[in-house]
This record gives structure tokens, C-alpha cells and sequence, in this order.
């Protein structure tokens, strides 16, 4: 079993994260690893908030380690709330504050397609890595399921006819943008720990 630090205080990620991961790699917690901050996203990318949340940790520890930044990107919104998404309704707004800010904007609009965007970057022997997953789905009238976390009860991805927050959340970890964008880093780790470069 390998270990890797996850740059990240987000209970929930972490969760989804070790259930795809399975046996064959251990992630220590920023919480496991005794630091105790909160990474800023000030970036207007996602890509650019995952390296600077992976930089700083790789920073503080000289450790191999990866980040992860999502975004719902709403097509009707003109991509909205996109890399905003934590903040859509405001700097101190919590889930169900953004979720009823969203169903607010999309009152009356028919088109309600939607896509989660996950941006992973791996920090491994000081160089970047970086892997990216998409779920396309569509945002549904009202909210409904307590399974997951963020806007899950609003989403219903493509194939379904129920939110992420009542399907079973192993149906979300095998299909989720972060199911897709850790099985590539996956991927890649195992080519890396071919016998001639292990890394770990
Ligand atoms: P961040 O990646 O922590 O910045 O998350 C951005 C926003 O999207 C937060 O409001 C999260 O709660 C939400 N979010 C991130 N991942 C998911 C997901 O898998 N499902 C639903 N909401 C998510």
C-alpha cells in the first residue's frame, strides 16, 4: 500500500476519494499530517486553484501530494458558478444557500444541462502533474437526496433520473468527474511504480 498526501480539509472528497482509490493507495489527510490551514482559491481557473492548494502543501512537506478543484458549470449560465462554485452565493454561503441561488437563476429556463468539472494536481518528486474528469447531467427543479455533498441534490447525471444525493453513492463513485479524473491519476501512478521507478 502506497500513502499520498490529499491537499484537502473537505471530509467528503477525501471519503469519495479512498472508496475509488480502493487498497492500493492510502491518502493522509491534511488533518492526518498535523496542518492545520485553509488553502485560499483565488484563482479564476480551476486548474489554477488545484496547484496552488497542491504547491503549498508540497511546500510545507516536501512530500509527494495532490489536490483537487470541482466546478458545476451550468450551460444556461454561461458556465456558472463554474470555479465560483463554493462561493456562488457569497463569500460565507453554504450549500443550500448556493443551491437555492442556483434553482433561482435557472427559474423558467428549460435548458438545464450541466457538467461537474474536477481538476487534479500531483506533485511527485517535485514535478506537476495534472488530470481532469467531466459528468454531464442536468439540474433538476427542485433539491432532493441526502447521499453526498455540495449541489448532489441538484444534480441528476446523464443516464438517471435521480440526483446524485438519493442515487447510492457507489454509482456516484463510479461514474462522478472525480471517479474519472482519480482513475487517470491512477493510471498514472501505476506506470510510475513500474519496478525500474518506484517512486514510493
Ligand atoms: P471546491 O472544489 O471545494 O472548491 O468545491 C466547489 C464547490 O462545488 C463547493 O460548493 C462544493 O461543495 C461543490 N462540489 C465539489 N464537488 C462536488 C461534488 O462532487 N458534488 C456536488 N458538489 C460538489
Amino acid at each position: 500500500m502506497k500513502n499520498i498526501i490529499f491537499a484537502t480539509n473537505n471530509k467528503h472528497k477525501t471519503e469519495e476519494i479512498r472508496v475509488i482509490l480502493g487498497s492500493d493507495y492510502q491518502i493522509t489527510t491534511l488533518k492526518d499530517a498535523g496542518i492545520d490551514i485553509e488553502i485560499p482559491e483565488p484563482h479564476h481557473t480551476l486548474k489554477e486553484n488545484a496547484i496552488e492548494k497542491a504547491r503549498t502543501i508540497f511546500q510545507l512537506t516536501n512530500e509527494n501530494c495532490f489536490s483537487e478543484d470541482t466546478g458545476l458549470q451550468v450551460e444556461a449560465l454561461n458556465g456558472a458558478p463554474g470555479v465560483f462554485s463554493a462561493r456562488y452565493a457569497g463569500e460565507e454561503a453554504n450549500s443550500d444557500d448556493n443551491i437555492k441561488k442556483l434553482l433561482l437563476e435557472l427559474n423558467n429556463q428549460p435548458n438545464r444541462k450541466a457538467c461537474f468539472t474536477t481538476c487534479i494536481c500531483l506533485i511527485l518528486n517535485g514535478k506537476e502533474y495534472f488530470f481532469e474528469g467531466k459528468c454531464a447531467g442536468k439540474i433538476s427543479l427542485t433539491a432532493s437526496g441526502t447521499n453526498g455533498f455540495g449541489y448532489d441534490p441538484v444534480f441528476i447525471p446523464d443516464g438517471y433520473e435521480a440526483s446524485f444525493a438519493e442515487l447510492d453513492q457507489k454509482v456516484k463513485a463510479k461514474i462522478s468527474h472525480r471517479k474519472i479524473a482519480v482513475s487517470k491519476m491512477v493510471e498514472f501512478l501505476h506506470h510510475f511504480n513500474e519496478p525500474s521507478t518506484n517512486i514510493f
